[in-house]
């Protein structure tokens, strides 16, 4: 029986960077925001539900989602967005589902869960360990200006928007500290992936 991890961090945390080295293991990854890109997707049930739900409006002219717009709407709209999550999540944790249950059924030995909102959504029922890829807000905030090009107002705010970096260091089983350099980080993932066996 494979061990479920589940990753998580904050926005630029660098928890793509980390999913990455775990690739390299050949450790299998199930992404939960290209899987909720997916499900979304032109026939797929939860895409038939925000249109009934949402209307036309939010449709670009090929018929897909428009997420800007759908995003603008539920922004401001807690009811909304309520709404929206109710079809999306349920789609999501039961794609999840299905790919961790077909690696496991393929014989990993660790499938690891890449949940940004691992904590916030309440999803770690889901998994036995958790990884939290850590750094210090100015680390997180420089790293996240020069990314995404936002401004340091912009920065903030998404940062700020998320459950602070260093409660979900507390509530981690493991803590990858990715202030330094990749190399560090790098030795860090070794570390814990012997401790648990894996390589
Ligand atoms: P997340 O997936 O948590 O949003 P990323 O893995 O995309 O974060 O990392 C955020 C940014 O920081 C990226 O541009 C990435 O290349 C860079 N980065 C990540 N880890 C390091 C590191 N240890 N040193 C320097 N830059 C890093």
């Amino acid at each position: 029986m494979g061990i479920i991890i589940g990753l998580t961090g904050g926005i630029a945390s660098g928890k793509s960077t980390v999913a990455n080295m775990i690739r390299e293991y050949g450790i299998p990854i199930v992404d939960a925001d290209l899987i909720a890109r997916e499900v979304v997707q032109i026939g797929r049930p939860a895409y038939k539900e925000i249109v009934e739900t949402f209307g036309e409006s939010v449709l670009l002219e090929d018929g897909s989602i428009d997420r800007v717009t759908l995003g603008s709407i539920v922004f401001n709209n807690e009811e909304q967005r309520k709404r929206l999550n109710e079809i999306v999540h349920p789609a999501v944790r039961k794609e999840m589902m299905d790919q961790k249950e077909q690696f496991l059924q393929a014989g990993a030995n660790a499938v690891v869960l890449d949940i940004p909102l691992l904590f916030e959504s309440k999803l770690t029922y889901m998994v036995e360990k958790t990884i939290v890829v850590f750094v210090d807000s100015s680390t997180q905030l420089k790293r996240l200006m020069e990314r995404n090009q936002f401004s340091v107002e912009e920065a903030e705010a998404r940062i700020n928007s998320q459950m602070p970096l260093i409660k979900k260091k507390e509530l981690a089983d493991q803590v990858i500290d990715n202030n330094g350099t990749i190399d560090k980080t790098k030795k860090q993932l070794e570390h814990i992936l012997t401790i648990w066996n894996l390589i």
